[in-house]
């Protein structure tokens, strides 16, 4: 029985508890949101050792990391020490988005070594393993496979269909597709004329799903890539689409999320996670970023930070972090690492603003901390204690009511 079919029928489960700990709040408010699917328990039943989190309406902005091998950067060291990283800074998930390399390999230990939920897109090792040759009979194994691993949520694109592949052919997008997995799926169906597998063979996937208790994250393809492409006909043709299937993976007690943008300008972001909710039923929002504006190369996870915390006061429910390595290169751990610690301050400044999270918790703390010149308090807090160590020994003076700021005229010591 899945998460979702135990809380139907009132059981509140161990993950649920463990969840409801973690938010500070009685189970029964998780076991409620699960079994009317407002809420995401990704549990899967091989995932051993794991301290699942609920993500969803009413709980804390969850932030999710993604790392992985690519082709020539098959260090599966490397990206297990992005894994620890990710850990050390309280990630609610992490996905392991591997193209290349020992692909179930370095997923295995991926499972083996996380205690939070482990997230995938299948399609990739599709690709990776077959080029655009895959069968559907292919896909599914590759699906039974990961689920048998452990997997707790996978991202599949099901809404990429042959209706969606149609509207392209008067786009006005600057950018078709920037979606890795929704683009696999199109080559996929115009190559071989078909309908995508996972389209049709939907309920196929399902009672994959229900057996191992995988959680759906409904991947966008037509997610907009660019400003100009935001909240176009294209992206809500796809959103319609995943309404449908998260009502008929309901019917089959499967957990669903749903994926959004991309690019959005801070106006639109409202209004997208309005639509969201609205078309998919109040399933939870998992987005990338938002990313406020195309221009940010280097810093996107500045420009995905703005609209993260704008998207999570207006309901979204979970941010994939966003790298400054966004748009240029495999991120490297330095940049996991400013990557994290700007999706943790979106999702907390969010929270503020949305009232899952009080000033009294952690700011105020904080604040108190600042005033009495308690720097190991200031650390505690800190989302990033590496910098904060390398920063505030840089700048720390003889006397420790002052750092090198203000120096001998620090103002908070007289007032
Ligand atoms: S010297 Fe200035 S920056 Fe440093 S602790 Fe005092 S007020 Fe803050």
């Amino acid at each position: 029985m899945t998460q979702m079919a135990k809380a139907r029928e009132g059981i509140i489960t161990e993950e649920m508890k463990i969840a409801a700990q973690y938010e500070g709040i009685d189970p029964e408010i998780i076991r409620k949101g699960v079994a009317e699917g407002t809420i995401v328990v990704p549990a899967n039943i091989n995932h051993k050792g794991l301290k699942p989190r609920a993500i969803g309406k009413g709980m804390k902005t969850k932030i999710n990391t993604n790392f992985g091998m690519s082709r020539g950067k098959e260090d599966q060291e490397y990206e297990l020490e992005k894994l620890q990283l990710s850990l050390d800074m309280n990630s609610d998930t992490v996905m392991d988005l591997s193209i290349g390399g020992d692909i179930k390999g370095l997923l295995k230990r991926v499972i083996e070594k996380s205690p939070v939920a482990v997230g995938t897109v299948p399609a990739y090792q599709m690709i990776a393993e077959k080029g655009i040759f895959f069968t559907a009979e292919d896909f599914f194994e590759a699906i039974i496979d990961q689920a048998k691993l452990g997997v707790d949520y996978m991202t599949l694109h099901c809404g990429v269909n042959q209706s969606s592949l149609k509207l392209l052919d008067d786009s006005k997008r600057i950018m078709n597709c920037v979606s890795r997995g929704g683009g696999v799926m199109l080559n996929w169906m115009k190559k071989n004329g078909t309908e995508n597998p996972l389209f049709e063979y939907y309920d196929r996937l399902l009672d994959i799903a229900a057996e191992y208790d995988v959680t759906l994250s409904l991947g966008d393809g037509f997610r907009p890539g660019s400003i100009h492409d935001a909240t176009d006909k294209h992206q809500i043709h796809e959103l319609r689409i995943l309404g449908e299937l998260t009502l008929r993976a309901w019917e089959k007690n499967v957990q669903v999320m749903v994926e959004g943008p991309g690019h959005v300008p801070l106006d639109q972001i409202a209004t997208n996670v309005k639509l969201q909710k609205t078309l998919c039923h109040g399933a939870p929002f998992y987005v990338l970023g938002p990313l406020v504006t195309d221009i940010g190369a280097g810093y996107d996870h500045i420009t995905a930070a703005i609209g993260g915390a704008v998207a999570a006061w207006h309901g979204v429910d979970m941010l994939c972090y966003v790298t400054p390595a966004e748009h240029l290169r495999l991120p490297a751990l330095i940049d996991v690492r400013e990557g994290i610690a700007a999706t943790k301050i979106a999702a907390h400044a969010g929270d503020l603003a949305k009232g899952v999270t009080s000033y009294s918790e952690k700011d105020n703390v904080m604040s108190r901390a600042r005033k009495d010149y308690d720097w190991e308090k200031q650390r505690e807090l800190a989302f990033d204690k590496i910098k904060f160590d390398k920063y505030q020994k840089d700048g720390e003076q003889g006397d420790k009511k002052q750092c090198s700021m203000c120096g001998e005229y620090c103002p908070m010591r007289e007032s």
